[in-house]
């Protein structure tokens, strides 16, 4: 590490916990970020921040206007732009160091169990079940930990999947059936700050896991009422029937 990096990481590398050597691990590590919305924004801004080495971004929306009230990695002359696109350069400015590849379209099933066969954490930020299951199944199959989270109104909830361990729970495990009644935040509205703390926790879980430090979101959701001001942790067992990871 060079002294510019040294003095960049300074206040991180001066926690015990994370020392040189897990900045060294973090510009070492591949996170694949699915979905550069509301979530997807926090979540690659303090990943890059932060200083790690190398980001896959996904999506295949174009920046509206409608996205600025919360998907704050884009900006207002960026409308129109791919969001991969807007990201990218956005984050570029605040570290020109990292790493950024982006994928502007739609994965399919392979292409996804390409993107977590070379991550080391895929943060899942999309909007829709469909993704969701689809990432599971490719995080589960390479055995990659999976950063879940989603939000709408004033609620938002997170959990870590992680199948390098047996007891750990997939995605399917906890959501049995394929979501038959969808919400989004097109229809449902979504209070800006909410996206923004649930991302930020699904940046903050993904640096826990790379440098492999405290204890990571595996076995429970974490369910945030903004209204209330509470916060819910909920036990998440692995389902030994569940037709992805069951065995
Ligand atoms: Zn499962």
């Amino acid at each position: 590490m060079n002294d510019e990096q040294l003095l960049r990481y300074n206040r991180q590398i001066m926690l015990p916990q994370i020392d040189v050597a897990g900045q060294q691990k973090l510009s070492d590590a591949h996170v694949v970020i699915i979905g550069m919305g509301g979530l997807g924004s926090p979540a690659a801004l303090y990943l890059t921040a932060a200083g790690v080495g190398t980001l896959t971004l996904v999506d295949f929306d174009k920046v509206e206007l409608t996205n600025l009230q919360r998907q704050i990695v884009h900006h207002y002359a960026d409308i129109a732009k791919p969001k991969v696109e807007s990201a990218k350069c956005n984050l570029l400015a605040i570290n020109p160091e990292i790493d950024i590849n982006t994928i502007d379209s739609k994965p399919d099933q392979p292409t996804l169990s390409k993107l977590a066969h070379k991550a080391d954490v895929m943060i899942d930020a999309s909007d829709n079940y469909e993704t969701r299951f689809a990432v599971n199944c490719a995080c589960v199959e390479q055995h990659t930990p999976l950063v879940s989270a989603a939000a709408i109104r004033f609620e938002g909830q997170i959990s870590v999947f992680d199948k390098r361990l047996d007891s750990s729970p997939c995605y399917q495990c906890l959501y049995p059936t394929s979501g038959d009644e969808e919400e989004t935040c097109s229809e449902n509205g979504i209070l800006a700050p909410v996206v923004g703390i649930i991302g930020s926790l699904q940046a903050l879980e993904s640096i826990k896991l790379i440098c492999g430090i405290g204890e990571p979101l595996v076995g429970r959701l974490l369910i945030f009422d903004a209204l209330a001001m509470n916060w819910r942790s909920v036990l998440l067992k692995r389902d030994p029937a569940c037709p992805v990871c069951g065995k």
